[in-house]
């Protein structure tokens, strides 16, 4: 098995991705690249730590010189991953937390990255927890669910799948991927490895949930 240091995580918009990368950071010598985004700032997050919050010009302007390692629009805004954030994937760890338009572009791009893919509980639980982050109108609401279940058709181009049904046991599942891939061994990842079968039970379970939820979503 080859050194493998890019993981790219992705996942709905609140599946909890950056919870579990705040927490994983604070358990195992692992960097979080921090991307680009001309999307506004929430209140609570800082240029430089949550995000490098640039404008549409100061991006395009990147895309031009080729500054990006992928990046995508997503949500009417862009977002990506500067090359200079994988720099030091050679001696530590790096964690992609992007989207699936962005982490196909890497998988394709970097060999050797591992794709990780992060689910909800459930359809319900994901709206539950965009109601409760209170970040979104109902119109970007609707749109959030409905990418959600489009990003989880693409389950099946990753290698991992987690569950976030409990954030110690998501996380402690995200150590031992990280940590597993890197040992001759990898029997205790089975539970989380993404075979066609689960992909395509998984994706039915989600759209039945999303059928299921009000009209209104
Ligand atoms: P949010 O606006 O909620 O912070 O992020 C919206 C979506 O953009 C999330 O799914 C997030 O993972 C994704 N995202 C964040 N950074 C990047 C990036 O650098 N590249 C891509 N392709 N997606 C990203």
């Amino acid at each position: 098995m080859g050194k493998t240091n890019i993981f790219v995580l992705s996942g709905p918009s609140a599946t909890g991705k950056g919870t579990i990368c705040k927490k994983i950071k604070s358990e195992m010598p692992v960097k979080i690249a921090i991307s680009m985004t001309t999307r506004k700032k929430r209140q609570g997050e800082e240029d430089g730590v949550h995000y490098h919050f640039v404008d549409k010009a100061c991006f395009e302007d990147l895309i031009e010189k080729n500054g990006f390692v992928e990046y995508a629009k997503v949500f009417d805004n862009y977002y990506g991953t500067p090359m200079c954030e994988i720099e030091d994937a050679r001696s530590t760890d790096v964690i992609l937390e992007i989207d699936v338009q962005g982490g196909l572009q890497v998988m394709q791009k970097l060999k050797g990255s591992v794709g990780i893919f992060l689910l909800p509980p459930s359809m319900k639980a994901l709206k539950q927890r965009m109601l409760k982050r209170g970040t979104e109108d109902s119109d970007s609401m609707k749109k959030r669910l409905s990418k959600a279940i489009d990003e989880i058709s693409e389950l099946v181009n990753y290698e991992y799948f987690i569950v976030n049904d409990d954030l110690e046991k998501a996380t402690s599942e995200l150590k031992s991927i990280i940590s597993g891939m890197k040992s001759e061994s990898q029997e205790e990842l089975l539970q989380n490895k993404v075979t066609k079968e689960k992909a395509n039970a998984l994706i039915d379970k989600y759209k039945e949930e999303y059928d299921a939820l009000s009209v209104d979503r």
